[in-house]
């Protein structure tokens, strides 16, 4: 059963590593970024509140994300195993997940930290060119990330559920470093 959740900064390849990591291993990926942005493209009311923050790289409110999260995780796909992909992102999000696994039964889950430099961050986002890629917008994303994300490195470490991989190599010898570290 493999229950694991993302850390790292924006550009760090959460995602692309969460999506190969989920088809190998057959179960859902849930990245909160993704379904926020279908929200958004689809002027959903959810997506209608999250616009301006996801606009700014400000995080969205905490109620808002946790709701969503509680609806996809409680869904019958994901009883046998999930990656999360950018939740928790606050300290506050991390003690709501842990509370909602317990009480669904789905402890258990293991934190990775996606080890990038800020100057190959910066780099890999502006070649990205998303909506939100704008160079002041990502510089926003990067000191929310140290401010409100970062914290949940020592608050994982300290429940020794983290493990660190090193996301400044090739995306299949991150791919492997990851099978290896979670195996
Ligand atoms: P990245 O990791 O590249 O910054 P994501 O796709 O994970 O991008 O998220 C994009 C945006 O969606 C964030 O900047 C934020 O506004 C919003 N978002 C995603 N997940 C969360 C979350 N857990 N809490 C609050 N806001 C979130």
């Amino acid at each position: 059963m493999t229950r694991l959740i993302f850390l790292g900064p924006p550009g760090a390849g959460k995602g692309t590593q969460a999506k190969t990591l989920a088809d190998h291993w057959q179960i859902p990926h849930i990245s909160t970024g993704d379904i926020l942005r279908q929200a958004l493209q689809e002027q959903t009311p959810l997506g209608i509140k999250a616009q301006s923050y996801m606009d700014k790289g400000e995080l969205v409110p905490d109620q808002l994300v946790q709701d969503m999260v509680k609806e996809r995780l409680t869904q019958a796909d994901c009883s046998e195993g999930w990656i999360l992909d950018g939740f928790p992102r606050t300290v506050k999000q991390a003690e709501f997940l842990e509370s909602l696994l317990e009480s669904i039964q789905q402890q258990g889950e293991r934190v990775v930290n996606l080890d990038v430099p800020d100057d190959v961050v910066v780099g890999r986002l502006l070649e990205r060119g998303r909506k939100d890629d704008a160079e002041d917008v990502i510089r926003r994303r990067l000191e929310v990330y140290r401010s409100e994300t970062e914290p949940l490195i020592n608050h994982y470490g300290a429940k020794n559920r983290l493990v660190v991989v090193n996301g400044n190599q090739s995306q299949e010898e991150v791919t492997s470093a990851l099978k290896n570290a979670i195996a």
